[in-house]
């Protein structure tokens, strides 16, 4: 933070370690309350350019022992842990996010950093047995890993901590300077978690943060030749967007997704499968890319699964994310919660019925369980984002499996059986980066591989596939 304008902070842009006011502001916006928390800087192209000039200008001239970043961040581990509570009501605030799913966050984001660190430790090349081929007698060949570059990092504001957790802790582990893009409707938590960098003792210019909005300053940062690296989160469109202005140069992508997730006739726990499918289903109003939206049931425990499910949906508090106990608040806008509510009415008006919510109260959306949807609605067939969950009644499983894999989408996809061959064969034919066996798709540990196909993107992330997606592997030959 830089000032304040009638008491509200304005926060400028991370540059070089200093804070450098914006000549425009834009207005962050409590989600619950809509009124406006702060002001952050709204960057112009000669913002842009300084900042990635900074971040070059540290790469080539400055380097920080793998040693010292793992110091770094690991300090900034404990400092996270040390400030949790601050740390989780920023959060709550600009995101919408309820009290103990932000907790949860910030403990997320803190393993990642600590991952990460370890995994700055291990990067390694290895020896390449060359002389294994004829005619390379007498040479030694071994890779040595080398940081990329300026990477440039762009986050959603669905996990407005840990995703930027994710790529920035890498991306320095890996000894790269980095210019982040928070989203502009979530960006002071990003601020604040770099200005804890700082404090750590990350030397300025390691990491620079960049305010704006995507398709101004989100542009600038496209078109800056200098960057080697964009690591993005986010939707699709962007996405294709940003794959089709960086031409040559190294992109990971982590898309929109549409979880489908099968709850079989031998499921082991039908209450603790209905429990995890809504619950995961709405949970963050199911702003979360790898959220239960489809789940498709046997018919013979479809009528219990949905009593359960109906059961487990109505005993969810609903409403102000500040409150211990709440369990769903606000979607990120009104217009947000609208959307998802015209795309309820739409599949209602076509055939589908509303078990529970539906309901909209300003930005929240009530927990929404739905019979009846087809594949040709949205709610269906579309990323829905909001907290509407479809059950879908199927007979024989591999209709079922097939339905999953209808759809543009492979991130992450759920099945509960306890059948093992069924769970392998699952595991073949699911077509996502992720399978998951007897809890939902939203299951993630932060050390496992994260990415998906089709229009999920590609690249992993993961710190220890992270540092590996953002370094390249060099050959050294030496004749000797
Ligand atoms: P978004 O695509 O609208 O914005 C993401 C980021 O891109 C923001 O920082 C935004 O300012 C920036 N941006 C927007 N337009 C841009 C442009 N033209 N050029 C450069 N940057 C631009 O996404 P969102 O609404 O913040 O997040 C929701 C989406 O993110 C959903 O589709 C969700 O599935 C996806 N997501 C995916 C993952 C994953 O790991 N696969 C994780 C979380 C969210």
């Amino acid at each position: 933070m830089n000032s304040t304008q009638s008491n509200t902070p304005v926060y400028g842009n991370l540059i070089g370690g200093e804070w450098v006011a914006g000549k425009e502001t834009i207005p962050v916006v409590h989600k619950f309350s809509g009124e406006t928390m702060a002001y952050v800087a709204k960057s112009s192209k000669e913002d842009v350019h300084y900042a990635v000039s900074n971040a070059l200008e540290t790469f080539k001239t400055k380097q920080l022992a793998p040693y010292e970043r793992y110091e770094i961040l690991t300090r900034a581990a404990e400092i996270f842990k040390q400030r949790k509570e601050e740390l989780a009501f920023i959060i709550v605030r600009e995101g919408g996010k309820v009290l103990k799913d932000a907790r949860a966050e910030i403990d997320r984001g803190i393993q990642t950093f600590i991952a990460s660190a370890e995994e700055g430790k291990r990067l390694a090349g290895k020896e390449v047995p060359i002389q294994g081929q004829p005619g390379n007698e007498g040479k030694l060949a071994f890779t040595i890993r080398v940081p990329v570059g300026v990477i440039c990092a762009i986050t959603p504001f669905n996990f407005p901590f840990n995703l930027v957790a994710h790529k920035i802790a890498p991306a320095i582990a890996a000894g790269n300077t980095v210019v982040l893009k928070p989203a502009g409707v979530t960006p002071i938590i990003a601020l604040t978690m770099a200005q804890i960098l700082l404090e750590a003792g990350l030397p300025g210019g390691f990491l620079n943060v960049i305010n704006g909005s995507g398709r101004e300053t989100g542009k600038y940062l496209l078109e800056d030749e200098r960057i080697a690296m964009f690591t993005f989160t986010g939707s699709p469109e962007v996405g294709r967007q940003i794959k089709s202005q960086t031409g040559i140069r190294k992109v990971t992508l982590e898309l929109g997704n549409n979880s489908p997730n099968i709850v079989h006739k031998d499921a082991p726990d039908l209450m603790k499968a209905a429990q995890l499918c809504v619950t995961k289903g709405v949970s963050n109003a199911g702003q979360a890319c790898i959220s239960v939206q489809r789940v498709y049931v046997h018919r013979d425990i479809y009528d219990e699964f949905v009593e359960k499910a109906v059961q487990a949906a109505n005993s969810l508090k609903v409403g102000n994310p500040e409150q211990e106990d709440t369990d769903v608040g606000p979607m990120i806008s009104e217009s947000e919660a609208i959307r998802a509510e015209t795309w309820i009415h739409e599949a209602v008006q076509q055939g589908a019925k509303v078990l529970c919510g539906g309901v909209r109260e300003g930005a929240v959306l009530h927990p929404t369980l739905l019979i009846g949807a087809t594949e040709e609605m949205k709610v269906v067939c579309q990323e829905v984002f909001a907290p509407v969950v479809s059950l879908i009644q199927y007979d024989d499983i591999d209709q079922a499996l097939e339905a999953a894999n209808r759809s543009q989408f492979g991130l992450q996809a759920g099945l509960f059986t306890s059948n093992l061959q069924l769970a392998f064969k699952a595991a073949r034919v699911l077509e996502f980066g992720g399978v998951i066996i007897n809890d939902v798709s939203t299951y993630r540990a932060d050390i496992m591989p994260y990415g998906g196909i089709k229009d999920s993107g590609f690249g992993k992330e993961g710190p220890s596939y992270a540092v590996q997606e953002m370094t390249e592997e060099r050959i050294v030959v030496i004749n000797l």
